[in-house]
């Protein structure tokens, strides 16, 4: 199974700015390093978490600021990191991708190649869960998998 090394810190931050961004959900890049890939695995570090401004301003779909984007981007860049993946909130549904998160992953992930992060805020404690893409010949229909989350 592939992992995600996202550590309490880097979770936490995620979880503040989702609570921040309510009642819209929030979204952003994730920064790390390269993943490792040993056949069928592959191991994503995340070092860094950055927030980008959600232009649809709903509380059940979120979509990447254009310019924001290019300035998360940079930083990730400056910090001698890479995009790794892309991170989004639910405010009050599970840390499950919806319909159209899976629809949209293409959008900003059309090698298959990130790991895609939900921060639940639904019921008593916040839930993080971490999904990675099949690329597929029927785009856009992409299965995901569950990726384990480690620190
Ligand atoms: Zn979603």
């Amino acid at each position: 199974m592939s992992k995600l090394l996202l550590s309490k810190e880097l979770q936490a931050r995620c979880i503040g700015i989702a609570r921040a961004g309510l009642p819209h959900e929030a979204c952003g890049l994730i920064g790390g390093t390269r993943p490792l890939e040993d056949d069928s695995e592959t191991t994503w570090q995340a070092e860094s978490i950055h927030p980008v401004r959600n232009v649809k301003m709903s509380p059940t779909t979120f979509a990447l600021d254009g310019q924001g984007m290019i300035e998360a981007e940079n930083r990730i860049d400056d910090a001698g990191e890479e995009v790794i993946g892309v991170w989004h909130s639910h405010p009050s549904s599970p840390a499950v991708p919806s319909t159209i998160d899976i629809e949209d992953a293409s959008i900003y992930d059309p090698f298959a190649a990130f790991v895609h992060v939900i921060v639940s805020l639904q019921g008593f404690a916040p839930t993080i869960a971490a999904f990675s893409y099949e690329q597929r010949e029927d785009y856009p229909l992409r299965k995901y998998w569950l990726v384990r989350l480690g620190s």
